[in-house]
């Protein structure tokens, strides 16, 4: 037998998710965002399962960018951070892809590109995250020097929320979204992407043309703190399991784990997975995390090692070498882990290290 831990990727549970979130934007269209290897999924799995009904793919990088137009792939291609080169955006041209274009820099590329073909953009305007995007003030100026370049093909104005999951919501940014694109674009003609998952979900006045889900679509809420994914009716794409390789009856005081951070408050049997932080698993969740062992919740015990984390088995007498375990995912919801972890079902899923093998279903 090889080392148990494993990674099942559901793309069916992927499908369900995006058409969900297509049936949530109105009559917006959706980006399946795929950045990241498809957040630690697996890209090309994604993809396969949604194919016949994506309304296009946003992602980061290059390269995954032309292994879409390589894999056949014939919907629009959105590049989130826009061209890093002007080798990079003449072949976006060629390609056919669509780049976000945030800075003056990228804008010079594209003047100074021989391109061979119109370019689509979506220009990006900083409307209050402070992160990517023409302040409100510079926005008319650098759209006339890219429109007067005579390159460009479709032209989408967009912006980005940094709130829109908390109770803060986006209508700060909403309203100066709207006064710069008004001023860009007096007659509504261009179309126009806000909404992220959260947006998405909570703010239909931000749905706009475009909407770009991510998390989503890979099963984990938005809003943890205000709705998990169950009630959203999201299902997890991920499931991380291993099994049991230990067992240890340790007695009330002894201690588990490096730094001996867990004291037993009384005898008790002790599981040890096979999975940490080495696999992915977070080594910030910290006792009392939640897990599934042998499809009962219990919790884990201690610091998590490189390869191997401590569970508690009181509540489970037939646990033994070879009992399942679900880190998360189907059963163990990948947001209420990463609560406990201080972080969210992003960082986790990203973080799935290459040495654990994806098993898709
Ligand atoms: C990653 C990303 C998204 C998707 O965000 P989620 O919170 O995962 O839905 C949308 N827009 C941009 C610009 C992004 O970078």
């Amino acid at each position: 037998m090889s080392r148990p831990v494993l990674a099942r990727i559901a793309p069916g549970a992927f499908r369900h998710n995006y058409l969900l979130a297509r049936q949530r934007s109105g009559g917006a269209r959706a980006w399946v965002v795929v950045k990241a290897d498809a957040y630690g999924h697996g890209m090309q799995a994604c993809v396969a399962a949604v194919r016949d009904v994506a309304d296009g793919y946003a992602l980061l990088e290059h390269e995954a960018a032309v292994a879409l137009r390589e894999a056949g792939v014939t919907q629009p291609v959105l590049r989130l951070e826009g061209a890093f080169s002007g080798a990079e955006t003449q072949a976006a041209a060629q390609l056919g892809l669509t780049l976000v274009v945030h800075s003056p820099a990228q804008v010079a590329m594209i003047e100074q590109s021989a391109l061979g073909a119109p370019l689509d953009v979506y220009f990006k305007i900083n409307t209050g995250m402070n992160r990517l995007g023409f302040a409100p003030a510079e926005a008319a100026a650098a759209l006339a020097r890219l429109r007067s370049s005579g390159k460009l093909g479709r032209i989408t104005l967009a912006t980005h929320f940094a709130t829109a999951d908390v109770e803060a919501g986006i209508d700060a940014q909403l309203d100066c979204f709207r006064r710069v694109a008004t001023q860009l674009d007096p007659a509504g003609q261009l179309p126009r992407s806000l909404a992220n998952s959260a947006a998405l979900l909570r703010f239909p006045a931000a749905h706009a043309d475009w909407v770009r889900p991510g998390i989503m679509l890979y099963g984990g809420s938005p809003m943890p703190g205000l709705q998990s994914a169950q009630a959203l009716g999201l299902r997890p794409v991920m499931t991380l399991t291993s099994r049991l390789i230990g067992v240890q009856q340790v007695q009330a005081g002894e201690r588990v784990g490096y730094g001996g951070t867990f004291t037993a408050p009384q005898a008790m049997r002790i599981g040890v997975v096979a999975c940490g932080y080495a696999d992915g698993y977070p080594r910030h969740a910290g006792t009392g995390t939640p897990v599934m062992v042998d499809g009962q919740r219990s919790r884990t015990l201690g610091r998590v090692s490189m390869d191997m984390l401590a569970v508690d088995l009181t509540d489970l007498p037939d646990a033994g070498v070879d009992t399942p375990v679900t880190l998360w995912g189907e059963g163990m919801d990948a947001d209420e882990v990463a609560t406990a972890a201080g972080t969210i079902s992003y960082e986790l899923f990203c973080a799935l290290a290459p040495r654990v093998p994806r098993e898709v279903v």
